[in-house]
């Protein structure tokens, strides 16, 4: 039967494809593709696992036979039996085989995968005592994945793609490979779990949770892939290898589509195709308006391997490099927890070296809040992260580990021009610690006699005491970029990350917009650059607002520069730029947009 689920679109695009189901359960594991050689030794973890834990249940069973009936009650051996059975049954051991073996996910993966499966067939039994072994499925589960701990195998990028095409019918367990596109669906995925994600080849993504602006969006915009998030009971719905429509430009998950519902998303998916090729001309295109203002269209990346994309996509920079992306994840795949000084200036020189001589932006780390280190949240996470120890705040309570990325960063410099932005300040004393924290990383390089270039220093404008005190701000730094992300999620008290309250995250409330023509207007009065580059900037419907409100420096994912690109080439600025205060003065600035779209 068809189904369809309203969300909210972060990506745009079409996706038609097979689910691949992400299951966030309270058995939290890693996912990720395995090498297709690693197949054998990934199930042989999953084979020793199963023994490991036959064994385990087999001690227990002799332990319980020596006790008598008032210390180990009959229903304990029963249950022990049970968890054997359930432990030895070829639904279990086969279709976990089966997702290693034609999928290459990982064994933990596999095996929550599976456990998703059996435990929805229970959950439609009739029989309540059948219903009730789910729980006990589960226990088996979560003791193989104890065992499972510290053996590990490297990521791979790539699964293997299906082979199937709609319509037709899908044994999971056949044997064969298959051949139709895949789409993610999830819960919800930490950004770290995006990470790897993005190295794959999925077409499109869903989760249950998220808002427009959070973390795991921006993650999933960067994949260049049609995405929508906060579709609420998405993953309950959605099974393993289900036919999913996913249209990124409404918001829309059809599950289990119909063939006329399959042929009209593949005439959009093929319209979309069409209108891409088409921008795809603009790209060697230099964005000047109509009046012949130049505008820089920069490109926020997450790694240093997104540097192809940017330029690739026509980037005259980065401005935005979120470096909290190399600290994120690691746990899975290095010993230490934090990537060392030599690590980072690796990452920070392959970026500007990627950028072939153009700037690169770095943004310092900016972890905390929607963006644990470890995918986890934090355990005191209910006592609202958005307001507490993130971003800079995080690097000064952490001296050391902010003093190694800053003589990363200086270090990088020697290869090409590195502009350093500091995320989240608010107050003057935080300028302060920040800057000689600055000076006292130049200084140790100077001891060691290592080389470093020079690099302007900037601030991000994201914290509305920040936005009203510019003055401050601009007598210490020399550019500015606005973050409207967190901007309006401080200025109007909503949790970007929070589905439930994304119809009141608003970017053209007075109050936000009031704010960023202000910051705009201020630094182009005392002659410093200022730009925006949070996911407004990428926004087709705010280009002209921002053109006219003086903004020439916009920084979005690649995917977005072409569009943006389109919307300069078509303005005319100095028709723009009345119009752009009138809105800003407006009490419905969204309808004044509306108007001129
Ligand atoms: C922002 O807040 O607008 C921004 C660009 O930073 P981030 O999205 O990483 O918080
Ligand atoms: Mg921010």
């Amino acid at each position: 039967m068809t189904l369809s689920i309203h969300g909210l679109p972060v990506a745009r695009g079409i996706a038609i494809g097979r689910a691949v189901m992400v299951v966030s359960s309270r058995l939290d594991v890693a996912h990720y593709f395995i090498k297709p050689e690693e197949v054998e030794s990934e199930v042989d973890r999953v084979r020793a696992a199963r023994d490991a834990v036959t064994g385990e249940l087999h001690r227990l069973q002799a332990s319980v036979a020596q006790m008598g009936p008032n210390d180990a009650p009959h229903e304990l051996a029963a249950l022990l039996d049970v968890h054997l059975m359930l432990l030895q049954d070829e639904a279990l051991t086969g279709g976990v085989k089966h997702w290693i073996s034609e999928r290459l996910y990982n064994a933990e993966w596999a095996l929550t995968t599976q456990l998703e499966i059996i435990a929805r067939q229970f959950d439609e039994m009739e029989d309540e005592y059948l219903r009730e072994r789910k729980a006990d499925l589960e226990q088996v589960v979560e003791r193989m994945l104890h065992q499972m701990k510290g053996t590990a195998a490297v990521l791979a990028p790539t699964p293997p793609r299906p082979k199937h095409k709609p319509g037709e019918e899908l044994d999971p367990l056949a044997a064969d490979a298959f051949d139709a596109p895949l789409v993610l669906i999830a819960h919800d995925l930490a950004p770290a779990d995006m990470l790897q994600f993005k190295k794959s080849v999925f077409a499109g993504f869903v989760t249950d949770v998220g808002g427009r602006t959070s973390h795991t969006a921006i993650v999933a915009r960067s994949m260049d892939i049609p995405a929508v998030v906060g579709a609420r009971s998405v993953s309950q719905l959605v099974r393993q290898d289900d036919w999913v429509i996913i249209d990124g430009d409404s918001g829309v998950v059809i599950i289990d589509p119909s063939p006329i519902i399959l042929a009209e998303y593949g005439f959009k998916q093929r319209q979309g195709d069409l209108e891409r090729d088409r921008l795809s001309r603009l790209r060697h295109k230099p964005a000047v308006t109509l009046d012949g203002q130049r505008v820089d269209l920069l490109a926020n990346i997450e790694m240093p391997e997104d540097t192809l994309g940017a330029v690739k996509a026509g980037a005259v920079g980065v401005g935005l490099f979120r470096s909290e992306f190399l600290f994120m994840g690691r746990e899975q795949q290095h010993q230490t927890r934090l990537p060392n000084e030599e690590e980072q200036y690796q990452a920070y020189k392959r970026a500007v070296e990627g950028m072939q001589g153009m700037p690169v932006t770095i943004r310092t780390i900016d972890v905390g809040a929607d963006k644990p280190l470890d995918g986890k949240l934090r355990e005191d996470s209910h006592l609202n992260p958005a307001l507490g120890l993130r971003a800079i705040r995080w690097s000064l309570a952490d001296p050391s580990m902010f003093l190694t990325q800053l003589r990363a960063i200086l270090r990088a410099s020697a290869h090409g021009e590195i502009h350093l932005l500091i995320p989240m300040l608010a107050h003057a004393s935080e300028i302060r610690q920040t800057l000689s924290l600055l000076d006292f990383a130049r200084a140790e390089l100077d001891n060691r006699g290592a080389v470093y270039g020079v690099v302007k220093v900037g601030a991000m404008i994201e914290i509305p005491a920040a936005a009203l005190t510019l003055r401050t701000f601009l007598k210490h730094f020399d550019f500015l970029s606005i973050g409207t992300n967190d901007l309006i999620q401080y200025t109007l008290a909503i949790d970007r990350a929070d589905e439930s309250v994304a119809h009141l995250y608003d970017p053209t409330h007075p109050a936000v917009l009031r704010l960023v023509a202000d910051t705009i207007a201020e630094c182009r009065r005392l002659g410093k650059s200022v730009s925006v580059c949070g996911e407004m900037a990428g926004d087709v419907g705010f280009t002209r607002l921002l053109l006219g409100l003086g903004l020439r420096s916009f920084s979005m994912h690649p995917s977005q520069i072409l569009a943006v690109k389109q919307e300069v080439l078509r303005a005319d600025v100095s028709k723009l730029e009345a119009w752009a205060q009138e809105v800003v003065n407006s009490d419905d600035p969204a309808a004044m947009l509306a108007l001129k779209a």
